[in-house]
């Protein structure tokens, strides 16, 4: 299949050259696209660029070329983050900052992560074609390793750029090769002590806009092109053991079990029907459960399960996080089992500032695209970015909401719909 395929036809081909103006180009972005996509093609005709790979490293490579061509003065920090810097007409003022990453999860998609970098930079080549220069600072960014496929981690390049990675925990991942971080970033001339260097003076950057597929469906349904993001969730990890008793599933009298997955069952069950009771955008998911001793004849003596529990709002994540250990201790209890209940991760959810959703409500408005607002499930380097500096992110019409996967797809019209409002917003900002 990859010898063959061609993303560049395959988005030109139902491409309405309406949508090239103010120096745009449909083109341009589906070749792009397209350049990108053949680095790391895998033979299901996916995206193969682990976070620091050569792939990643190749594919930034390429970027870095265009950048240049587009006559922005490029640096890179000790995490790999690229910066592309259009010099504003104050030099001074603190920067707008654009893009996303261009690594992907392991076969994923060719649109979540390069559209975000790609529709930053076709900015910037519209506004050479007219010969606009914006008043402040403008810089496109690739940030290293968003998707954490090599070391289950994530948002590595925004956390190093922010002070937020944790280096010593960072020094001490390995890979499923076995290799350590330090291994991994020499390999692509980079280091752990690089990689603390990376914390940038935050006070150079004003805002920071994302472009980035929805992965979800809600534009599809409402036949929008892109879409308000309101708020962008951060999940929180719940772990719980509920802890009965074994005992042989034939000589234990049902009146006399303390059945550790029966209590699991009844939880699972019902933390389902708790998320919609606080917020429309909360949502909680049990997907991984380990049952103990886990034998056909034994009663069920321990479950350890895992709850992800996301909200874009902290008071009712909060909230909810709560009702669940409730209901986790009443279960127990009815169930006569003890629980154990510890969290794992907590990562606050980043509100998008009024402002920027006006503005950028007044820029969807501009290109005669109706405004919908809609939440982040998923993390993305903006909710990183977004707990230091105000931040914006604009969703662009995701396929059958699929990604994460070689069927990932949104039409090069949505995805040049997109790039229009981003320059609109980001003109409305400088
Ligand atoms: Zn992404």
């Amino acid at each position: 299949m990859s010898s063959e395929w061609d993303l560049h036809q395959e988005l030109i081909k139902d491409y309405d050259n309406r949508y090239d103006y103010n120096g745009v180009s449909g083109d341009r972005l589906a070749r792009r696209l397209h350049l990108l996509s053949e680095i790391g093609l895998t033979d299901d005709g996916g995206s193969m660029r682990i976070g620091f790979s050569q792939e990643e490293k190749q594919a930034k490579e390429l970027a870095i070329e265009w950048m240049k061509e587009a006559g922005l003065a490029i640096s890179q920090d000790g995490a790999g983050n690229i910066f592309g810097l259009l010099e504003g007409k104050d030099p001074d003022k603190p920067a707008v900052l654009s893009g996303s990453h261009l690594d992907s999860v392991p076969n994923g998609g060719h649109f979540d992560g390069p559209l975000g970098v790609l529709s930053a930079l076709e900015v910037v080549e519209a506004w050479r074609a007219s010969g606009y220069q914006p008043d402040v600072p403008y810089e496109v960014v690739i940030f290293s390793d968003e998707e954490g496929a090599r070391f289950n981690s994530g948002l590595t390049g925004s956390r190093a750029m922010t002070g937020t990675a944790d280096i010593e925990l960072q020094g001490e991942l390995t890979d499923q090769d076995g290799k350590s971080f330090e291994e991994v970033m020499n390999g692509i001339g980079l280091s752990t002590e690089t990689f603390a260097g990376a914390v940038r003076n935050l006070e150079e950057i004003g805002t920071f806009v994302e472009v980035h597929i929805e992965q979800g469906k809600r534009l599809e349904q409402n036949n929008l092109p892109v879409g308000i993001v309101e708020g962008i969730a951060g999940p929180s990890w719940l772990e719980f053991d509920f802890i009965g008793k074994a005992g042989h599933a034939g000589n234990t009298p049902m009146t006399e079990r303390q059945d550790a997955l029966v209590a699991a069952g009844e939880f699972i069950r019902n933390i389902y029907d708790l998320p919609r009771e606080y917020s429309d955008s909360a949502v909680a998911t049990v997907g991984k459960l380990n049952v103990y001793p886990n034998g056909i004849n034994v009663i069920p003596g321990k479950v350890a399960l895992n709850v992800d529990v996301r909200d874009i709002f902290e008071e009712t994540r909060n909230q909810l996080i709560e009702r669940i250990e409730k209901e986790a201790a009443r279960i127990s209890k009815e169930f006569e089992v003890e629980y154990r209940f510890r969290q794992t991760l907590k990562v606050d959810p980043v509100p998008i500032p009024d402002h920027l959703k006006e503005k950028l409500g007044q820029a969807i408005e501009q290109h005669g695209i109706e405004r919908m607002e809609l939440p982040s499930g998923a993390g993305h380097d903006a909710l990183i970015v977004g707990h230091y500096l105000p931040v914006a992110m604009l969703f662009v019409n995701s396929k059958d909401g699929v990604s994460h996967t070689p069927d990932e797809w949104s039409s090069l019209n949505d995805c040049v719909q997109g790039v229009q409002v981003l320059k609109s917003y980001i003109e409305s900002l400088t």
